[in-house]
């Protein structure tokens, strides 16, 4: 793994009233710029040369996750296998027919990263075409954590969601309605190869640098063409939308922290440098979605800052960070990502946090 933490870059000229993290270059920097392509699901996209795009269904508010199909000389290989069920195996079953990969031996499953939708068809893949799954090993270890069938996920969850102030009913819906990973993530083989993050691979006949990121998720990998015009970038760099960083029990506890350091590894990508993100669509830019997530989160941390003249639990703070009501099944990523701005604020020392008589902790400015 990289170190966890890089030290701020001291190039951003636009400082923020947040610390050295959030410094922004703001119109420094060319606007994002999206590909033309149109996708459709299920149907691969030669989005960059020797690069397919496949978009797969997902069942939830993402709608969709972009997976990369690269072909080689005598087979392809595959970034990403999008989640365990009927529609998505639908979708590889069409792409066995498909004309560029038809009757060719799929030889390499990469994952990013352990989310389900990225992860979850990887062990029926591997079954069905007998090619490895390569990972890296801090994803791997959470993966493997998390299909415990042994794994009690309320005894897991109920610490971290009392002791930031989530109401026990609200939980116990939560818990009722939770998919479990072992349903939405096919088990793995037994031998899962691991990736040396200092050393390239080799897939769909070039070579990819692997970048490290925390904060998503603990050990992420992107991957960056040998030609440098290409970023296979997972959910760590997202157009349109930001990935959740969120604190999760027995995780990283300033995992903002841990995001906005490994962002500094994508600012310095050319403007023609393609982003090939897990969602949304492909764009130009890099440098340019860096700062704007950057600036997002630092008007989160600012929104907060704000509300922070009185003690608050982390559950008091969804409806100002996010402007709205939650929907049941965002409550509880929703969760995850106030307690990972508060602890990142606090962490910076411009909040301080007490525990009441009940282990409820309440966040105020210093
Ligand atoms: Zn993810």
């Amino acid at each position: 793994m990289q170190p966890l933490h890089d030290a701020p870059s001291p190039t951003r000229p636009t400082p923020s009233p947040i610390g050295p993290w959030l410094w922004t270059r703001r119109d420094a920097l060319p606007p994002l710029r999206y590909h033309a392509a149109r996708i459709e699901i299920g149907v691969p996209h030669e989005i960059a040369e020797g690069v397919f795009l496949l978009r797969l269904p997902l069942p939830f508010a993402l709608k969709h996750i972009n997976v990369y199909l690269l072909p080689e000389a005598d087979g392809w290989s595959v970034v990403d296998t999008g989640i365990d069920t009927e529609a998505s195996r639908a979708v590889w079953e069409r792409v066995f027919q498909h004309p560029r990969f038809a009757g060719r031996t799929l030889r390499r499953i990469v994952v990013t990263h352990h989310h389900p939708d990225h992860i979850g068809l990887a062990g029926w893949l591997a079954e069905r075409c007998g090619a490895p799954v390569l990972m890296t090993r801090g994803e791997l270890e959470v993966a493997g954590r998390y299909a415990d069938p042994a794994r009690d996920v309320v005894a897991e969850r109920t610490p971290l969601w009392n002791e930031h102030g989530l109401p026990a009913d609200v939980a116990q819906g939560l818990y009722r309605h939770m998919p479990r990973y072992g349903v939405q993530v096919c088990a793995l083989p037994a031998q899962v190869a691991d990736i040396d993050p200092t050393r390239p691979l080799a897939l769909g006949e070039r070579w990819w640098t692997p970048v490290i990121g925390q904060g998503h998720s603990p050990d992420h990998l992107s991957l960056l063409r040998d030609d440098g015009q290409v970023l296979i970038g997972g959910d760590q760099v997202l157009p349109e939308i930001t990935p959740n960083i969120a604190v999760w029990p027995g995780g990283d506890q300033n995992p903002l922290r841990s995001y906005l350091a490994s962002l500094q590894r994508f600012e310095g990508f050319d403007a023609s440098t393609l982003l090939l993100p897990s969602h949304r669509q492909p764009a130009y830019g890099i440098a340019t979605r860096v700062d704007e997530i950057r600036a997002h989160h630092e008007e989160r941390l600012l929104t907060l800052l704000q509300a922070c003249e009185r003690p608050m639990t982390g559950y008091e703070f969804l409806p100002t960070l996010f402007g709205r009501a939650l929907r049941h099944e965002e409550i509880g990523f929703g969760l995850g990502e106030a307690i990972a701005h508060l602890n990142f604020l606090e962490d910076e020392g411009l909040l301080a946090s007490s525990l009441d008589s009940h282990g409820c902790r309440r966040f105020m400015r210093t």
